[in-house]
């Protein structure tokens, strides 16, 4: 039997580990603190179509492709694992002013153009799906087939499903990949991962995040996930059993995971401008993580060497590209290279004709 060596078990070297494993590879998962990175810290939110913008069709196809993949990824972890994932069915998102109204009626062109349907709604659609927001808000668009999943149970059905495939887990941390004793090495340490191969074009871009527990008598939490732009900031609520997730501030602050007083001010403001009640809510939980990020937001997945695999850079859609990542990957592994994951080749950036943006937009 062939071995396999992974390298990081967020969301996507987890995914990896147990698919390779089923796949019949002899898998070593190494992670000194397993799902302790950005897979722990995420939102959830699986929103590539309401994320849309002109000209970033590569990103929104590459998004797109793994969403299609969530369902039949998640009923094989509930099968396995017997945990469940997704918290809510739809995304809604909503405008405040004229402009961002404007802004909904181009995305749901754009993205209608490329064959996947959103709905504009209007003041009273938006009150009639979801009571609880803000009486300001005008406009809406509704992604009907954008769910959210719990990143938290994610991680734990993850785990579940290595144990079973029987993955071997070592809490180590790998200092040098080409010391691993495996014919093969997927390298899947999340932002972390130039410090392995420092030709990865891969930083940390920061986000804080807030976790509010619904008490009694508070105002139900929204059943959609709600995104919305507050003072040109973007801010997003996910829905959870016992809550709302409220997120994300992004920096560019190194590794640096220390929550700050402003950012928690912001998101806590920019979230009550769009959902009133939250004010009756616990603060649960402040933490903030590393998203990896890349120069043009699509992912790094493929061959390096004869030997090394790499899936990473993921950035702000991570538990989105989970399941198309684990598909790529095993497609690497067994010699046929999945078309669906060509924009995210890593050679893009070591070719003379790769093209890059530099912006990181987008409200995760
Ligand atoms: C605030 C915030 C909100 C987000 N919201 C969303 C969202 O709503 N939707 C979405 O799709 N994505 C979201 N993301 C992005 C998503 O969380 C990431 O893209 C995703 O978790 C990346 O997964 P990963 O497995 O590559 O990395 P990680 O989860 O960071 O895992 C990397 C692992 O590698 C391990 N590691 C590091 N170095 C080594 C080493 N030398 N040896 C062994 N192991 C090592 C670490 O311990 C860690 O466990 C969000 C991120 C943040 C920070």
């Amino acid at each position: 039997m062939s071995t396999l060596g992974v390298v990081g078990g967020g969301a996507v070297g987890l995914g990896v580990a147990w698919r390779a494993a089923e796949a019949g590879w002899s898998v070593t998962l190494f992670d000194p603190a397993i799902g302790s990175g950005a897979s722990w810290v995420a939102g959830g939110m699986l929103a590539p179509l309401s994320e849309g913008w002109p000209g970033e069709e590569r990103v929104l196809e590459f998004g797109a492709a793994s969403l299609a993949r969530w369902p039949e990824f998640a009923a094989r972890l509930e099968q396995l694992s017997g945990v469940a994932v997704f918290v809510a069915d739809e995304t809604l998102t909503v405008a405040l002013d004229a402009a961002d109204a404007a802004d909904l009626r181009t995305i749901a062109a754009w993205v209608g153009g490329h064959g996947h349907d959103l709905q504009v709604l209007d003041r009273a659609g938006v009150r009639a799906l979801e009571p609880a927001l803000a009486r300001t808000v005008r406009a809406g668009l509704l992604a009907t087939a954008e769910p959210a999943v719990d990143n938290r149970r994610l991680l734990d059905g993850l785990r579940k499903a290595c144990v079973a495939a029987g993955v071997q887990v070592r809490a180590e941390a790998v200092a040098d990949l080409d010391r691993l004793d495996a014919d093969q090495v997927v390298l899947a340490a999340g932002a972390a991962s130039a410090g392995l191969r420092p030709d990865l074009p891969v930083r940390p871009v920061k986000g804080e995040i807030l976790r509010l527990r619904h008490r009694p008598g508070a105002t139900p939490a929204p059943r959609r996930v709600i995104r919305a732009r507050v003072h040109g900031r973007a801010v997003y609520l996910v829905p959870r059993d016992d809550g709302i997730v409220v997120g994300a501030t992004q920096y560019e602050a190194g590794f640096d995971t220390t929550v700050t007083v402003g950012g928690v001010r912001d998101l806590i403001a920019d979230a009550e401008a769009i959902l009133p009640g939250i004010a009756e809510y616990e603060l649960a939980e402040a933490i903030a993580g590393s998203r990896p990020g890349t120069p043009d937001n699509l992912p790094l997945i493929g061959r390096l060497t004869d030997r090394i695999v790499v899936a990473t850079g993921h950035g702000r859609n991570g538990m989105l590209t989970t399941p198309l990542t684990v598909d790529a990957v095993l497609g690497e592994l067994a010699g046929s290279p999945l078309p669906d994951a060509r924009s995210a080749d890593p050679r893009r950036f070591t070719t003379p004709t790769a093209s890059v943006s530099s912006s990181l937009g987008g409200i995760r």
